[in-house]
């Protein structure tokens, strides 16, 4: 038997390889970078039920245009006389509405407690010494009464949606943060939600997948593929060609450029953001979403990661220190006793989101192949989705159909749009 080759080595497929290795296939990863540093190492590491409600969404085009304006804003898009760039903005701006957000949530909701479940049965299998989740809830901490009114909604929204979330004081989120002040208007608590070390994590599937007879080839770039019909029945890469049975394609950002070799089109762009590790001092407790900031903060112990911007660029080499600038500035704006130095250049991470135009992951059976299937676009949430998504790749792959709903997550549903 040949075996399945996934393209891309980040979480998604990692977590692909491991569930098809678990069924008992031989597989074999291939990654054009070098599977130390890629999107799924230097992120925030949380895993957010909570996050029903897909990017594109309303209020977003408004608040996106004013943030277009600030060099230390949030989100920024590179201007650029790009077809793929205008067309995912027309996409994106065709997305923002509310209905799209009511049609979205029951599917986010139901892939995000499936992945959360199955972390929880990781950690179980695998300990939880080195990958360091904590299943301590996510804090959405607010400055204005305009943050306050957008997270409340959130919060009912949420609370609809038959999860948890509670409404703090800021004497309730004392008791979390016990250790300095924290200068917010109140925030929104959410009990399911969880973080943990990505690059850890990242490490330790890596290693468990090699002990278990899993190929990891980095430096291995695919470009092109050989077929016979509707079948790819061997991939072309840098380094000559691999024979395979089927072929999963977690190629991050870089997906789009897969599906256009595979004949259809997946709108894809890059949506970079930064992060950089600090000392905890005094010592945060509870990972926290700074809203107004669009900032995230990951305690680990005596370390602490700040995160944040979107970048909508396709260069993934520069980093641009206004922004990581604006995230620093957001840390004393929250936490005025919290004692930090600007870092250096050299201690940024930066990685690229692999934004879909409607928010919603690309997951499932490539279009017009019958050995293709596609496991990307998670944006903001690669992390927290990449076991149910890696599940749901090995479990097509072997014809298990689960009960998750996942039409909206369909490879092709911009295959014929233009
Ligand atoms: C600042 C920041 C904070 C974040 N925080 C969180 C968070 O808290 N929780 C969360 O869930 N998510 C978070 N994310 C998002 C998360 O990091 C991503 O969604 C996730 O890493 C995407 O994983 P991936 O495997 O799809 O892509 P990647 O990690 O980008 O992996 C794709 C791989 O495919 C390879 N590849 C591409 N093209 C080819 C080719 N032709 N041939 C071979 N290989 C190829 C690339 O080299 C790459 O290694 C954050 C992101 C950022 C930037």
């Amino acid at each position: 038997m040949k075996p399945t080759v996934v393209i891309g080595g980040g979480i998604v497929g990692l977590f692909t390889a491991y569930f098809l290795q678990q069924q008992g296939e031989e597989v074999i990863v291939v990654d054009k970078g070098d599977m130390k540093e890629n999107c799924s190492t230097g992120n925030a590491g949380m895993i957010v039920p909570s996050h029903i409600v897909p990017l594109a969404s309303p209020g977003m085009i408004a608040k996106g245009i004013s943030w277009m304006f600030s060099s230390k804003s949030p989100f920024y898009i590179q201007p650029r006389l790009d077809k793929r760039l205008i067309d995912w903005c027309l996409q994106f701006y065709r997305h923002s509405n509310a209905k799209h957000v009511a049609q979205s949530i029951p599917y986010l909701k139901g892939i995000s407690l499936y992945s959360k479940q199955l972390y929880m049965d990781f950690v179980a299998t695998h300990g939880n010494e080195a990958i360091k989740l904590q299943d301590r809830g996510l804090l959405m901490l607010y400055k204005t009464r305009e943050g306050e009114k957008e997270e409340a909604e959130l919060a009912h929204l949420a609370r609809e949606s038959g999860l948890n979330a509670e409404i703090l004081s800021k004497d309730d989120i004392r008791k979390l943060e016990p250790n300095q002040e924290v200068d917010v208007r109140g925030g929104v608590y959410f009990p399911d939600d969880a973080h943990l070390s990505p690059k850890d994590l990242y490490r330790i599937l890596k290693n468990h997948l090699k002990e278990h007879g899993v190929q990891l080839k980095s430096n291995v770039g695919i470009t092109g593929v050989e077929k016979a019909g509707s079948k790819i029945t061997a991939v072309i890469t840098s380094q000559g060609k691999i024979d395979c049975s089927h072929v999963m394609v977690c190629a991050g950002s870089w997906s789009g450029e897969i599906a256009k070799m595979l004949g259809f089109r997946l709108p894809m762009m890059g949506g970079k953001g930064y992060s950089f590790e600090l000392t905890n001092t005094p010592e945060l407790k509870q990972a926290s979403i700074l809203t107004e900031a669009r900032v995230s903060q990951s305690p680990y112990g005596d370390k602490v990661r700040f995160g944040g911007t979107m970048e909508i660029s396709n260069r993934i080499d520069m980093i641009n220190m206004r922004r990581v600038q604006g995230i620093f500035e957001s840390i004393k704006a929250y936490y005025p006793e919290f004692q930090a130095d600007f870092p250096s250049q050299d201690k940024i991470w930066k990685g690229m989101r692999p934004c879909s135009p409607d928010g919603l992951p690309y997951i499932g059976k490539a279009p017009g192949w019958e050995n293709v299937a596609f496991g990307a676009g998670h944006s903001m949430m690669g992390v927290s989705l990449a076991p149910a998504t890696g599940k749901l790749l090995a479990d097509l792959k072997t014809g298990k159909i689960g009960t998750l709903k996942t039409d909206a997550f369909a490879v092709g549903r911009y295959a014929g749009k233009l």
